[in-house]
């Protein structure tokens, strides 16, 4: 027995530096047997989306190779999987880090009861997110629904997020039953058949793996701290971090993002730069926080007053227009382009795209959750929903509904030289800048581009109409 491994569960923790799972494993000196299980099963409806598993399967393959080629690859239900892995090699310890998703929870918790009553030792640990979502809450031992007090008034004065771990130095590896191929893990995650690949146009603009989290963090402490409270607004410049998919994946962990931003933000002397990057930390870490306490929130409205909120039925071609960038708003195409082509969309555009759905086109935010979902390549299902519910008005700590983003003045302040519709949006790209986030006011208006598909004062004042429809019935 002495000689069994010590199985360590890969699941959104794909590196091997700060992950205190694999760290306390390697303490044990025992071999490893280093494992990931492609669970669709028990995830349904919130299976990877296309571009999540173009990015898992490159994630995984980064993480094999820091594994010197010893991480074991399955497919099928992890309660299945897990325990058969355990009785086949005699194993006595099982370690993980905790996830938060709610079809996550329930099945490790089965997970965990069914190998402990088998006799072996599972350890849990805290990998992915800074703050422990159970130990927040209020002096009246409620959670918190509003993000500053949690952020400010719970998590801050709570504790500072620990240090991150180093990797271990060397580890020692199990012998394992043969896994899944590279053939046969490219069948299961991408799009089959696998012409067209609509995925392979993302390549370009990524890195993937542990190193790529590293380089990208690298250039934006360089590059992209430094006044990153005003410049994290203008889609065009380089002051966001695009660790979302890293820290989505756990290429890097939130605590090593955090931690090497202080150390950046200090020696920048811009606090005040570090303090609104942490913030948006927290922002991640409040939405897991509301998914692990209200866990219908991909689903169901946060604020039920929403329920009966008046949606109209989509229109396919009105939805497939904004889907594909062909709605006519210049700065809400590119956007959805840019999510297109690359798998990501800043954060400003995201709230612009979004408020146009869900109240320009009054379009269930349910559609945008689920175009993003398959679309983006940090599809993360705290983050999205969460995000989605604010836009629409009935999240927590929501924008309020009757505050409608106007997609021209939106344009003309985030993007006032026009650079990003210009790079995105190659029909307007001739007009000047003062009508080029109005293409419908130039004299040479492009003749390749749409017309808008809904007037901006009509789809204004519908949304308020239904607005008012729900305040009516309250
Ligand atoms: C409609 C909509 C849907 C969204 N869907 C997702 C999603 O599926 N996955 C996702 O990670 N983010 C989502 N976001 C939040 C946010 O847009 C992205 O986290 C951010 O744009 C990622 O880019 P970045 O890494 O360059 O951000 P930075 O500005 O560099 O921020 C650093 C990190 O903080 C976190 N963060 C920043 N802003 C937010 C936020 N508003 N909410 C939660 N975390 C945040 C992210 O982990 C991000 O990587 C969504 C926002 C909206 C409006």
């Amino acid at each position: 027995m002495t000689n069994s491994p010590v199985l360590v569960w890969f699941r959104k923790d794909l590196r091997i530096s700060d992950n205190p799972a694999l760290h306390a494993a390697a303490q044990m000196k025992k071999p490893i047997l280093p494992v990931y299980v492609l669970d669709d099963e028990n995830a349904k409806d919130w299976r990877l989306g296309s571009a999540s598993r173009w990015w898992l399967l490159r994630a995984l393959h980064a993480l094999n190779k820091k594994l010197d080629g010893n991480l074991l690859i399955l497919s099928g239900k992890a309660d299945d999987v897990i325990p058969q892995l355990v009785a086949t090699h005699n194993i006595t310890h099982v370690y993980w880090n905790r996830c938060y998703e709610p079809w996550r929870t329930a099945r490790d918790t089965k997970i965990k009861s069914a190998l402990t009553q088998s006799g072996a030792t599972v350890q849990t640990f805290q990998a992915s997110l800074l703050w422990e979502p159970w130990e927040i809450l209020k002096s009246d031992q409620t959670p918190y629904r509003v993000f500053t007090p949690f952020y400010r008034k719970g998590c801050l004065p709570h504790s500072e997020p620990r240090a991150p771990l180093p990797a271990p130095p060397s580890l020692e590896f199990f012998q394992a039953t043969q896994g899944l191929s590279t053939s046969q893990l490219e069948k299961k995650l991408l799009p089959q058949p696998l012409q067209p690949r609509w995925d392979i146009k993302m390549e370009p603009y990524w890195e993937s793996g542990e190193d790529g989290a590293a380089k990208q963090l690298e250039k934006f402490l360089l590059h992209g701290l430094k006044n990153y409270k005003d410049g994290r607004n203008f889609p065009n410049e380089e002051y966001v971090s695009r660790l979302s998919p890293y820290l989505q994946m756990g290429e890097i962990s939130p605590h090593q993002v955090w931690h090497a931003a202080k150390h950046a933000g200090l020696e920048l002397k811009s606090e005040r730069d570090l303090d609104h990057f942490h913030s948006e930390l927290g922002w991640r870490e409040f939405s897991y926080y509301l998914l692990y306490h209200f866990p219908t929130l991909p689903t169901e409205p946060f604020n039920a007053r929403f329920n009966d909120f008046p949606w109209a039925d989509p229109d396919p071609k009105i939805l497939k227009a904004w889907q594909m960038g062909q709605t006519g708003y210049p700065i809400v195409d590119a956007g959805m382009r840019e999510l297109y082509e690359t798998g990501y969309m800043h954060n400003r555009v995201r709230m612009i795209v979004g408020s146009f759905l869900v109240k320009h086109l009054l379009i269930h935010w349910h559609h945008g959750e689920n175009w993003f979902w398959d679309k983006l390549v940090d599809a993360d299902l705290a983050s999205n929903s969460a995000s989605w519910q604010w836009v629409a008005g009935c999240g927590a700590d929501a924008a309020p509904y009757f505050r409608i983003f106007n997609p021209i003045l939106q344009g003309e302040k985030f993007d006032p030289n026009g650079d990003y519709v210009r790079r995105w949006v190659p029909e307007v790209a001739h007009l000047s800048n003062n009508v080029i986030h109005k293409p419908w006011e130039s004299s040479n208006p492009p003749a390749a581009y749409p017309a808008p598909i809904v007037d901006h004062d009509k789809g204004r004042a519908r949304a308020l109409n239904a607005f008012q429809q729900l305040k009516d019935a309250a």
